[in-house]
């Protein structure tokens, strides 16, 4: 008998018709003989919605409310799954991330899980129960209800496969696994039958939304083996687990884009040591994570700076910044939300030179300027104008041979 969490997202659970058909799947994978824990989703667009709620109740909600109200979507997904499987005759139950307990730390909106008691669950499974948890939710130490940051039910499900020690984690949602780049935006996306922690560690943390990032990272830390799958057909998926020889011959292995950012520059600031950290200092503090930097070359002792942070937090950190410029000294501030960050991801990077090159001839030979780079051991990002997105993916794409009608050769 296996134990198996199934994870079904937004779109899987988006109205009772769909709710049907995810218990007919729950339904057959319990009666083949199987421990089954589900995850879910809000149903696609209600998280949104809630946030929306928040942002006309208040300019900066508080992050503990904020959580308290845009976690109640699962409880509605939950609570309906179980009521479907109960009338077809099985024994559901479904479970808030408190009840459970999943306990996180206080960072609300973006909380870290911490430790799951996985008892409760145990024994619905070992009476013959379905369990049925709510996603993107758990409870910090102090009774407060805390969100594991958008997309985090993904992140649910792989922490109590860890937690439950399951065989083997589903994650349901509306394409048939990962793909070479975003089958919605290229037609020529490939399917990957199996990718890497690492890589779709990478491809997660660049804008893969498929899977959140933190899923991906306790797969790999406690190798629960993930598989990628349509919840709308019986297509194989993709597997994503350790690496192995085979991976590492491939150069690129995925294009991907993230919309989700934007860019503050701080213009001339005097070059001085410090500077720097009484500018990202009390951004920390405030919990924002600051992604890409950049500082231009110095003229006449002055620099400008430029780094990234999630369009979540823009409106935080730029006004964070403006209320230490006279202090650092800068001129000005300008802030840019139309940009997009592209990379392009591949362990095989780490023993190929001129990845980084071909990246840039492509996205010149279209036209496309390029704001910011960054470059890790297995990726490489640049920045560019948002409006050259689905060019800039489609042409990479393509020029690093990923599509369906791929060239085997050597494609550097
Ligand atoms: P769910 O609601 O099931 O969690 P998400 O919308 O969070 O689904 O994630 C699935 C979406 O991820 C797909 O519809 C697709 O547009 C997007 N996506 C981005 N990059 C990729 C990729 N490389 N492979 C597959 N899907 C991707
Ligand atoms: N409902 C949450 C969100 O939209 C969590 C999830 O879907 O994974 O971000
Ligand atoms: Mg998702």
């Amino acid at each position: 008998m296996a134990l198996i969490v199934q994870k079904y997202g937004g779109t899987s659970v988006g109205n009772m018709e769909r709710i049907k058909n995810v218990a007919k799947r729950v339904a057959a994978a319990h009666n083949a003989g199987n421990n089954i824990v589900v995850v879910l989703s809000a149903m696609s667009g209600e998280t949104n919605k809630l946030v929306g709620f928040t942002n006309e109740a208040s300019e900066f909600p508080i992050s503990r409310e904020y959580d308290m109200v845009i976690s109640t979507g699962e409880q509605v997904t939950i609570g309906l799954l179980a009521l479907v499987l109960r009338e077809m005759g099985l024994k559901a139950k479904s479970f808030l991330g408190s009840q459970v307990p999943i306990i996180t730390d206080s960072q609300f909106g973006s909380a870290r899980i911490e430790s799951i008691d996985g008892t409760r669950l145990l024994e619905e499974l070992n009476s013959g129960g379905i369990a049925v948890v709510a996603g993107f939710q758990g409870v910090d130490p102090n009774g407060n209800i805390t969100t594991l940051g958008r997309g985090g039910s993904d992140t649910t499900a792989v922490a109590l496969a860890a937690a439950l020690k399951a065989d083997l984690c589903e994650i349901y949602t509306d394409v048939e696994g990962v793909y070479t780049t975003d089958p919605n935006i290229c037609q020529d996306a490939r399917k990957l039958d199996k990718v890497s922690y690492d890589e779709m560690l990478e491809m997660a943390s660049l804008g893969a939304k498929v899977l959140q990032t933190r899923s991906v990272e306790f797969a790999k830390k406690y190798e629960v083996p993930v598989m990628v799958r349509s919840s709308f057909n019986d297509a194989q998926g993709t597997l994503v687990c350790k690496e192995d020889t085979e991976m590492e011959k491939v150069v690129v292995s995925g294009i991907t884009y993230n919309k989700g950012e934007a860019k503050i520059s701080v213009l001339r600031v005097p070059d001085r040591p410090g500077i720097a950290a009484k500018l990202f200092r009390p951004l920390t503090e405030a919990g924002i994570n600051v992604d890409m930097i950049v500082q231009n070359i110095s003229h006449d002792a002055h620099t400008d700076l430029t780094f990234t942070v999630t369009n979540t937090d823009f409106k935080r950190a730029f006004k964070i910044v403006q209320d230490i410029s006279g202090e650092i000294g800068a001129k000005d501030i300008v802030g840019d939300t139309n940009i997009a960050k592209i990379s392009i991801v591949g362990a095989g990077m780490r023993s190929h030179a001129g990845v980084a090159s071909k990246m840039f001839d492509v996205l010149s030979g279209e036209g496309i300027n390029i704001q910011m780079i960054s470059t890790s051991e297995i990726k490489i990002s640049c920045v560019v104008d948002v409006k050259y997105t689905e060019l800039a993916v489609r042409v990479l794409h393509e020029a690093f041979g990923l599509g369906k009608q791929e060239v085997t050769e050597e494609m550097v």
